[in-house]
């Protein structure tokens, strides 16, 4: 018999998709009272998106996993090398090695899971529930002026574990036929933590619900959400399979061009390739009533066959293939009320070709989640949930167009026209390549990114720009003088970060000034209690939601840790000196990636140094020059809530 239960959460995320999982990290990180649930059995174990841009590479650093997905993955170094029969029309550079740590990856959408799920675990008990089924949700507007109040009720059915899948059957589900290796063993706990599940109806009463149930978005169709855009009638299969194949490029990134169509060539990790193959064109305005059973793995081994030739091409083992249509939806909205949001799939829909659905996925649950996260915790002021649709809405929408130019040049291919098809596709690759790869992301001016209008407050940073991601460098470690990454220091944790770029601070003139700015961060001031104390923490996690890094610029041997001011490097009793808070800007001789040139790139003035706030999510929220103690404390108290003092009185602490 069901049982029937009634509960309460502060954040509930329906999906434990790529996007899910990213809102339910911060939610983890922040130590929040939240469940995430999916109706699925298990997680994905193979097949599905594979491409990683380097921008998400950067959030895994920050996340602390990215070293296990360089140790998995097959990263692209450079474009197609050799000359074979087929004519190499054009090289498509898909790395800049100055702009990033890292460059495109690909690694199955089940191992990025896998690390997001293990990183959850980590630090919180919250686990993905299965096997949920969402029966209603109700949206009551009227409690939702009250942050404390409960305004969402959505309806649950929990179902048995009768029906579990094996890793057979769900390699079946996908239309498997073949397999080449069984599951990780890190990935077998998934399989048995249904078994005792048992059926129940729920009734869950939450403040905040996240949407990241998929392209066919039942929350979106709840909330009456339209999405806008059409499907065409070009139906595609995918397979990821070992193939056995003389063509030269096969290891390489490579759009091979035949006389009877377009394939994408995608070497991906543990020796498998995937192959992207146009299968069929239906007559306009009848793909809807397509049957997908005609298409085969046969039918598709043929068709890469018949492109590839003069090659030869053929697989035994076949991990993954599914069939797909290519459309390009989006959702006319993704909030309401800033209670309820989408995020991922729910939201846009495109072809997976240019590897962008996860990527984007990722990036939306990793905005979307600490926004989220730190409202539910009372640390930022709930406005600030309104700069999610301000953030991410025009960046959906710039995907769509860029799918759109791309896919068309996967279609229609007129022998005639294939010399002029690469050079739009090298030329299209240059024009949407930041975008793609995560760099091109502007946020707008809002109440966590301060852009202002006096232009003498950014002058001397001219490549650190409110609204933008923080450039990523090497430095060195003050204290023990070891490189290291910036994306790795900036630890995605829930808090917002001061960096004191301090300068050259060997002259008496500038290691004045930052103990002047020391001081003053140490002290009350008119506006109320020393900045690092004033606000509310995050719960459970943090006393204060402010972090302070110094990044100075002397030569790492011509100062001295304890030369910088002990609110830089505060001492914890039972964690000793902070000596990861100071760092400079110098060359290491055994790391070619540590330069010293992190100033001169961000474009900040040696001598003066600057100051910068950097969100939770390493962009940019404001940025001002060595001393400016005020406007900071504007941009703070605009994001952040201040404690309340005995007497009730916020101004006074
Ligand atoms: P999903 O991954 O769809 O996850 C949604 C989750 O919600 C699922 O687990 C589902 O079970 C659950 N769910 C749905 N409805 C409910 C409900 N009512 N109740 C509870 N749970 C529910 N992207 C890239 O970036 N790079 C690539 O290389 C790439 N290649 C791709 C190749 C293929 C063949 C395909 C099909 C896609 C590819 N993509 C790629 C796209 C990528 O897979 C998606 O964009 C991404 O998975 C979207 O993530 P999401 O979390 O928003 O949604």
């Amino acid at each position: 018999e069901q049982s029937r239960v009634e509960s309460t959460t502060d954040v509930l995320i329906i999906g434990a998709g790529p996007s899910g999982l990213m809102a339910a990290y911060w939610m983890a990180r922040c130590g929040i009272n939240a469940r995430i649930i999916d109706k699925r059995e298990t997680k994905i174990f193979v097949g599905h998106a594979d491409g990683l841009r380097p921008r998400t590479l950067e959030l895994f650093d920050s996340m602390g996993f990215q070293h296990r997905v360089l140790h998995e993955a097959s990263e692209s170094t450079e474009g197609p090398g050799h000359e074979g029969k087929l004519v190499r029309q054009a090289l498509l550079d898909m790395t800049q090695a100055d702009h990033s740590p890292y460059h495109n990856t690909r690694l199955s959408q089940g191992r990025i899971e896998r690390f997001i799920l293990d990183s959850i675990h980590e630090c919180s008990d919250l686990r993905v529930e299965r096997g949920i089924i969402t029966e209603s949700l109700e949206y009551d507007e009227k409690l939702a002026a009250d942050a404390n109040e409960y305004p969402i009720t959505v309806k649950l059915r929990t179902v048995g574990p009768e029906d579990l899948h094996t890793p057979d059957s769900n390699k079946q589900s996908s239309q498997n036929q073949l397999t080449c290796e069984d599951l990780f063993p890190d990935d077998w706990e998934d399989l048995t933590q249904r078994e005792n599940q048992k059926e129940k109806v729920e009734t869950i009463r939450a403040k905040y619900l996240i949407g990241c149930d998929g392209a066919h978005s039942w929350t979106r169709r709840q909330l009456d959400i339209s999405t806008e855009g059409s499907s065409t009638d070009h139906i595609w299969g995918v397979i990821d399979v070992i193939a056995i194949s003389n063509f030269p490029d096969i290891r390489r990134v490579s759009v091979v061009t035949g006389t009877t169509g377009t394939i994408l060539v995608i070497p991906r990790e543990r020796g498998i390739t995937r192959f992207y193959v146009p299968v069929q064109i239906c007559e306009a305005g009848t793909s809807d009533r397509f049957d997908r059973s005609f298409i085969t793995l046969k039918l598709i081994k043929s068709r890469v066959q018949e492109i590839i030739a003069p090659f030869t091409f053929d697989f035994e083992i076949c991990d993954w293939w599914t069939v797909y249509q290519i459309g390009q939806r989006i959702a006319t909205e993704i909030t309401k009320g800033n209670r309820i949001f989408l995020a991922g799939d729910a939201v846009h829909t495109h072809s997976p070709k240019m590897g962008l659905g996860m990527n984007m996925s990722l990036q939306d649950g990793f905005n979307l989640g600490w926004k989220v996260a730190l409202a539910a915790a009372g640390t930022v002021k709930p406005e600030t949930l309104e700069t999610y649709d301000l953030e991410r809405h025009p960046l959906a929408k710039m995907l769509l167009e860029f799918d759109r130019h791309w896919v068309n040049l996967f279609l229609d291919i007129e022998p005639g026209e294939m010399d002029t098809k690469a050079e739009s596709m090298a030329a299209m690759s240059a024009k949407f390549e930041n975008f793609a790869h995560g760099w091109n992301v502007y946020y707008p001016a809002s109440k966590i990114v301060s852009k202002s209008e006096d232009d003498g407050a950014t002058k001397n940073a001219q490549h650190m720009v409110p609204g933008e991601r923080i450039h990523p460098f090497k430095l060195r470690n003050q204290a023990d003088g070891c490189p290291q990454w910036t994306t790795r220091l900036l630890k995605s944790d829930g808090r917002f970060r001061i960096l004191v770029l301090a300068g050259d601070v060997r002259g008496p003139t500038q290691r004045q000034r930052i103990e002047t700015f020391s001081e003053a961060l140490g002290s009350e001031s008119a506006s109320g209690a020393p900045i690092l104390d004033r606000y509310v923490g995050i719960p459970g996690r943090y006393e204060s939601p402010i972090d302070v890094f110094t990044f100075h610029c002397a030569p790492w041997r011509e100062v001295e840790f304890f030369d910088f001011p002990e609110i830089l490097r505060p001492l914890n009793m039972s964690t000793g000196y902070a000596y990861d808070k100071i760092w400079s800007d110098d060359a290491c001789i055994f790391d070619r990636y540590c330069d010293g040139t992190a100033y001169e790139k961000w474009g900040v003035d040696r001598a003066l140094g600057k100051l910068v706030v950097i969100r939770p999510d390493q962009y940019i929220g404001w940025i001002g020059n060595m001393g400016d103690l005020e406007g900071m404390t504007q941009y703070f108290d605009g994001v952040l809530v201040r404690k309340l003092t005995v007497n009730g009185d916020p101004s006074v602490i």
